[in-house]
């Protein structure tokens, strides 16, 4: 066969191979499609007229904050609920916390319980029935050398800066820290952990999440940073935020211009599924890429929301398109109340694995399981190498095509080039121009 007949072939190949892709993606809720919108601008409507508020309060992040939702009467402006719910809702709510900002509620369906922000926002009855989990799987409370510091690593570690949400996620694997006294960490205890990154100068990137790190205040999240960047070791500084998914409206362009001033400065978020990617986060991603700020998300994998490899490729390449790089899909930790979320390690496996091969390597991120005790992530992969024999291994491509490849040990360089007399004469050969 000529070379183009083969490539013919390998191409058609290659479509048969996203055709079912192709087939299902209509079926996925987006946040941007019409059907979508139009149902999120007609709640929005209805929130605005309850609140007697303008399209002006609904851009402004403070609003949202003041009026997020944690009432089943006011939920039931968004969701048809029984008074059997509300009354389910109400017992709930008091063993544990909900609030929903207005944004993310007005982009749920209203009589779908699947839902995915439904799920992800809403407490289930069996949140407080589950027996299942811990509520410090990670033993973070063992790992906090000082203030309000998680450290895991040699090299960097987290500064809890509040434990404020714009909207308490169900699964959040932080949930212990989440609680009815919402509270900023005191300056005292902010001022004790930068203190301990001062004394400590083999940090070299300090995380600042909680809670949502951007529930502070610019000025208060300022201090913070500015004081951080004084100390020479401390090359970059991340936050960790749900608000681009939960409350776009939190980046506004005081905080831009307040964080580019501290560069580099990295932001990892927290989009779960497709349909959370609407114009407004797009809009607050596009921003803070504008300010040079390199994004990431760190996805959950959560049963009946994203534990499906096509919903996770299309949340993956959405989040490209909004300039958010894939950075960590994490298994679902055995947390107290949560359970229903719960997902095997093999649905992760078979997600990774389709990933891989099928869509830009950009748009795949790392499984990563948190190892029991506080040992850390652990990045879980389908395995590549198949098998070994003594100079070769036998690996396995995207599609399993299975092959031997040479593996014999690497010849240090300076033996290679000692023995070769080439480099002499491509020296006086350069010698030789120079003059
Ligand atoms: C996740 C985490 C980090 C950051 O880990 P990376 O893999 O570098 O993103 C740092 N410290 C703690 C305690 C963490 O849990
Ligand atoms: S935003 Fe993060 S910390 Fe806050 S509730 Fe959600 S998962 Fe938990």
């Amino acid at each position: 066969m000529n070379k183009k007949l083969v490539s013919l072939k390998r191409a058609s190949e290659l479509k048969g191979r996203i055709e079912d892709y192709l087939k299902v993606i209509d079926s996925i809720p987006k946040g941007y499609e019409e059907k979508v919108q139009k149902s999120y601008k007609e709640k929005k409507q209805n929130i605005l007229k309850y609140y007697n508020a303008t399209e002006n309060d609904w851009n402004d992040y403070k609003w949202h904050l003041k009026n997020r939702i944690e009432d089943p009467e006011v939920l039931s402006l968004i969701l048809s609920l029984s008074d059997a719910e509300k009354k389910d809702l109400i017992k709930i709510g008091s063993e544990s916390r909900w609030a929903v900002s207005p944004y993310y509620a007005a982009l749920m369906n209203s009589t779908n319980i699947y839902d995915p922000l439904r799920l992800m926002s809403i407490p289930l009855v069996n949140e407080i029935i589950d027996v299942q989990g811990d509520l410090d799987p990670m033993n973070e409370e063992y790992t906090n050398p000082a203030g309000a510091i998680t450290r895991r690593y040699p090299d960097r570690l987290i500064i809890n800066v509040t434990n404020i949400c714009a909207m308490y996620c169900r699964h959040c694997q932080r949930k212990r820290n989440i609680d009815y006294i919402e509270n900023n960490t005191s300056r005292d205890e902010i001022i004790e952990s930068i203190n301990y990154v001062k004394e400590n100068k083999e940090i070299r990137d300090v995380l600042l999440t909680g809670g949502d790190a951007l529930m502070l205040s610019d000025k208060y999240l300022e201090f913070i940073i500015s004081e951080l960047r004084k100390i020479p070791h401390v090359e970059i500084i991340r936050i960790g935020t749900r608000t681009p998914v939960t409350l776009p409206q939190r980046i506004t362009d005081d905080l831009i211009d307040m964080l580019k001033k501290y560069h580099p400065i990295y932001l990892n978020t927290h989009f779960n599924h497709p349909k959370e990617v609407t114009p407004e986060s797009k809009l607050a991603c596009l921003k803070l890429a504008d300010a040079g700020i390199v994004l990431g998300n760190q996805a959950v994998l959560l049963n009946g929301i994203n534990n499906d490899k096509f919903v996770m490729r299309l949340l993956n390449q959405e989040l490209l398109k909004i300039r958010v790089r894939p950075y960590y899909i994490f298994h679902n930790k055995h947390v107290k109340g949560i359970s229903h979320f719960n997902t095997s390690i093999d649905d992760g496996l078979e997600i990774m694995e389709y990933l891989r091969g099928y869509t830009s390597g950009l748009g795949i991120p790392y499984y990563i399981v948190n190892a029991p005790g506080g040992l850390g992530k652990t990045p879980i992969l389908p395995n590549y190498v198949v098998s070994r024999g003594k100079d070769y291994i036998v690996i396995r491509t995207w599609e399993g095509k299975v092959m031997e490849y040479d593996n014999k040990p690497t010849v240090p360089l300076k033996d290679i080039i000692k023995d070769n007399e080439s480099i002499t004469l491509f020296k006086d050969i350069a010698n030789s121009k120079k003059i």
